[in-house]
């Protein structure tokens, strides 16, 4: 039975069908291809504002962003201009710009670091404050907390070490045992935990890197002063914090989490926002240990299109635009959409809880608080597959897995809230039928 405001799939079909010849998958990054949700994904031709219209011709109300970076919503006027204008201006120099210059300074300006290295994705971010951290500190090990992720380089990708200060397992074959022997996986917001690893190895451990607040395991925000504990746990041992605001960043507050909590981290990541949509990410940190990086220091680190003057560009017509009233509207949206979509599975007895982080939230369809990975992978994420795609086929894009954050922009007005209004309430049913 097809119901009314049903959305078709025939040419993103053949274009998945196509593109399975040719790409792993048919997708170039695993979440996207609807594998936790089922059927096919939808293939994007273009966006505006709050929309995005698929290959078949269908408009649907955007609430993945590009997994964060829209903050203005899709083909703002302003960053479509700053990018057009420095294309014509040739695309890559591989020399230095004042584009990077004019960007660190804004990053430096919102956020508690003094220096920043401009990379490509989020990834080498992560992956480069790390060899920071161990370069700077001399020490090998790594603690990383678990549903935290932090992008796939092989020493992140450890996640399932289950009990304290047990060695990481790879969570993924071609990652091998040695890559991450030396990352020790702890529970989310559990700090007795850190303190007993830090009590038994702690001149052996570099970093803890941790999500400034976790967006990637659904939203689960650190209990009360767990950053900080953090903070002055590394700080006691001689470690270093990383504080990892990729997905955070200048989106939930002009200086990402650190705007909320205020906990500084002894390096931060950078991405997402900050590029705009095109590829820019950074870590930065105290001069004093960015000063270690080549060629100033002699912790290795590079990159071909590093500061990309497009990305550059692109990211700092987003920034500029990204005022106090753009986060004003962001905060509205998400708060308008999120009790929409609890009220909406209230009514039909379906059993969720709601987390908020800021701007960010996410629905979980499970009982109680969520404090870690443990707890999120509790939820019924069948219920989430039926509440998706209910919505999807009423116009809705939501994210299609259960365990990521739902990303509003300022872009959605009105006209886009009540078409999430109107889509919800079907979505709900679903989920409860499901
Ligand atoms: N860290 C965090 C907190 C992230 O959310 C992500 C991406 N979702 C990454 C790192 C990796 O970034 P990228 O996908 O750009 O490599």
């Amino acid at each position: 039975e097809r119901l009314e405001g049903v959305t078709s799939d025939q040419i993103s079909q053949a274009l998945f069908e196509r593109a399975g010849a040719v790409i792993p998958g048919g997708v170039n990054s695993p979440v996207r291809a609807f594998g936790a949700v089922g059927g096919t994904p939808r293939f994007i031709a273009s966006a505006r504002g709050p929309y995005l219209t698929d290959a078949d011709g269908n408009e649907y109300v955007d609430l993945i962003c590009s997994w964060g970076p829209m903050i203005l919503g899709h083909a703002h006027p302003a960053v479509v201009e700053a990018v057009q204008r420095a294309a014509a201006l040739g695309t890559s120099y591989g020399t230095p710009t004042e584009g990077e210059v004019t960007l660190a300074e804004e990053i430096v300006a919102r956020t508690p670091v003094e220096q920043v290295r401009l990379v490509s994705s989020g990834t080498e971010a992560t992956m480069s404050a790390i060899r920071l951290a161990r370069g700077f500190t001399g020490r090998p090990k790594i603690v990383k907390f678990s549903g935290c992720y932090h992008g796939h380089s092989d020493g992140l990708l450890a996640a399932a070490g289950s009990g304290v200060a047990t060695f990481g397992l790879p969570d993924s074959p071609g990652v091998t045992g040695a890559a991450t022997a030396d990352t020790l996986v702890l529970g989310y917001n559990d700090l007795a935990a850190v303190e007993e690893v830090f009590a038994e190895q702690g001149d052996q451990i570099a970093c803890v890197i941790t999500e400034a607040c976790p967006a990637n395991m659904g939203i689960v925000p650190p209990l009360d002063d767990f950053n900080l504990r953090l903070k002055a746990i590394c700080a006691q041992y001689g470690a270093l914090l990383i504080m990892d605001e990729v997905l955070t960043g200048f989106r939930v507050s002009r200086s990402g989490w650190y705007g909320i909590d205020g906990v500084a981290g002894d390096l931060c990541t950078f991405g997402k926002v900050m590029g705009g949509g095109l590829p820019a990410a950074a870590f930065g940190g105290r001069a004093e240990i960015m000063s270690r990086l080549a060629p100033a220091g002699p912790v290795y680190q590079a990159g071909t299109l590093s500061g990309n003057p497009l990305a550059t560009a692109a990211g700092l017509a987003t920034l500029r635009g990204a005022t106090d009233e753009v986060y004003a509207r962001i905060d509205g949206a998400a708060a308008t959409v999120a009790e929409l979509a609890s009220d909406a599975l209230t009514k039909e007895g379906v059993e969720h809880r709601l987390q908020v982080a800021g701007n960010l939230f996410s629905i979980f369809f499970a009982p109680g608080k969520v404090r870690d990975f443990d707890g999120a992978q509790q939820q019924d994420t069948r219920r989430y597959a039926a509440f998706f795609h209910a919505a999807l086929d009423r116009g809705v894009y939501l994210p299609p897995s259960a365990y990521e954050a739902w990303f509003l922009s300022a872009a959605h007005d009105d006209a886009a809230l009540g078409r999430i209004a109107e889509a919800l309430p079907h979505a709900a049913r679903a989920a409860a039928e499901a």
